[in-house]
């Protein structure tokens, strides 16, 4: 059986006025993360985690920032495109570790929903989702969100597996359309051991 790593980083700034939703799942605070999407950090680094464990560059690679059409973009579109590529590709996931480094709000209190929503959009049980926060002692980044995320792949042994990750993975028909239309082209050319498409990391998103 083959096994890959991925990791996954992000940060945004938090911003007065708009919604804050970490992980897929709105919270309740005074201000939101500032971003060219919803400013998701855990999903944007869960994302590049994914895409990285399979090659298939990072989350610009897809939705670059300069593209209108990602303007306030619900991330979990991002994560669903990555779900893709590594089905394409053959594997599936073990599991999944994260850490959130931010002042506030406190994610301890809600720690078991993040990870429950998480793991619905992965597709994956909550067991297989670690989710760890921590403050950002010494660091001067009170005022900001970051996320890391670890992500481990086997391949996918069996048809029935295969069958049932692209299943998971498949995007409401209009947003394949926009997705697909991202890239250009299928997006699975991306996938591994194909061709890469032209990188962009200059990620807003
Ligand atoms: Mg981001």
């Amino acid at each position: 059986m083959s096994m890959r790593i991925g990791y996954g980083f992000d940060s945004h700034a938090f911003k007065a006025g708009v919604p804050l939703v970490i992980g897929g799942l709105p919270i309740e605070h005074h201000e939101g993360l500032a971003g060219h999407s919803d400013g998701d950090v855990l999903l944007h680094a869960i994302t590049d985690a994914l895409l990285g464990a399979v090659s298939a560059g990072d989350i610009g690679t897809f939705f670059p920032p300069s593209d209108l059409r990602w303007k306030n973009a619900d991330s979990s579109i991002f994560l669903r495109t990555a779900l893709e590529e590594i089905a394409v590709a053959g594997y599936r996931i073990v599991n999944i570790d994260t850490v959130l480094v931010l002042a506030a709000p406190k994610i301890g209190p809600i720690a078991g929903e993040l990870r429950e929503r998480v793991a619905e959009l992965l597709g994956v049980k909550p067991g297989e989702v670690g989710i760890k926060a921590k403050t950002p002692e010494g660091l001067n980044q009170d005022h900001v969100a970051v996320a890391h995320a670890t992500v481990l792949l086997e391949s996918a042994t069996s048809p029935e597996q295969l069958t049932k990750m692209t299943a998971t993975a498949e995007l409401p028909e209009e947003m394949d359309e926009i997705a697909t239309g991202s890239v250009g082209k299928k997006r699975s050319l991306s996938a591994l051991g194909r061709k890469i498409p032209a990188f962009d990391t200059d990620d807003l998103t």
